[in-house]
């Protein structure tokens, strides 16, 4: 939990996987907040490609070296999950003009569910604008090579899942 005067961000998502873009973001805030918590969403009515543990485990071994980023996991609403953290501050990235459409919107309903929380946008770096998440699971899905788009370590675990997902098939 955080200290009264502790100036603390979430960062909600999927990450599936983490990609350079997101990492970027968690940096940026990470300079800004004095604590960025990495918030992966349970989803159960979405399949995904690594458990929400598997990404919990990804993401803190990526992020180990960036002071004061903490990882979780968390189901339901995101304003209750903020309440719980003492939260008033959520972080959302934006790549272009659907990002924004689509964000702003969840932005606006967030404040009336839950006044004084505010969302902080982070436009993309222009490095990572393109990317996404689901581009990275096409790629591999393919057999492409996803290296130049998530940190060091995660293209092998990502080929990984379709090698074996393949085998299974
Ligand atoms: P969700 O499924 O909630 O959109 P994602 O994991 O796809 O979760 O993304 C989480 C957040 O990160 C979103 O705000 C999204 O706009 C942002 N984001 C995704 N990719 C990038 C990127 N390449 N650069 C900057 N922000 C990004």
């Amino acid at each position: 939990m955080k200290s009264a005067k502790e100036k603390a961000i979430l960062y909600p998502g999927s990450f599936d996987p983490l990609t350079l873009g997101h990492l970027d973001l968690i940096r940026r805030a990470a300079r800004i907040f004095d604590r960025v918590y990495v918030g992966v969403l349970v989803n159960p009515h979405k399949k995904s490609l690594f458990s929400v543990e598997e990404r919990v485990i990804i993401i803190r071994n990526i992020t180990k070296d960036i002071p004061r980023v903490e990882v979780v996991s968390f189901s339901g609403l995101l304003v209750d999950f903020c309440r719980q953290l003492g939260i008033s501050h959520i972080l959302r990235g934006l790549r272009d003009s659907a990002d924004f459409e689509a964000e702003i919107k969840v932005a606006q309903g967030l404040t009336v569910l839950e006044p004084g929380l505010d969302t902080v946008f982070l436009g993309t770096d222009l490095r990572y604008a393109f990317l996404s998440s689901s581009m990275v699971r096409e790629v591999a899905s393919g057999g492409g090579d996803v290296s130049a788009f998530v940190p060091e370590g995660i293209a092998p675990l990502v080929a990984e899942k379709y090698g074996k997902s393949r085998k299974a098939e």
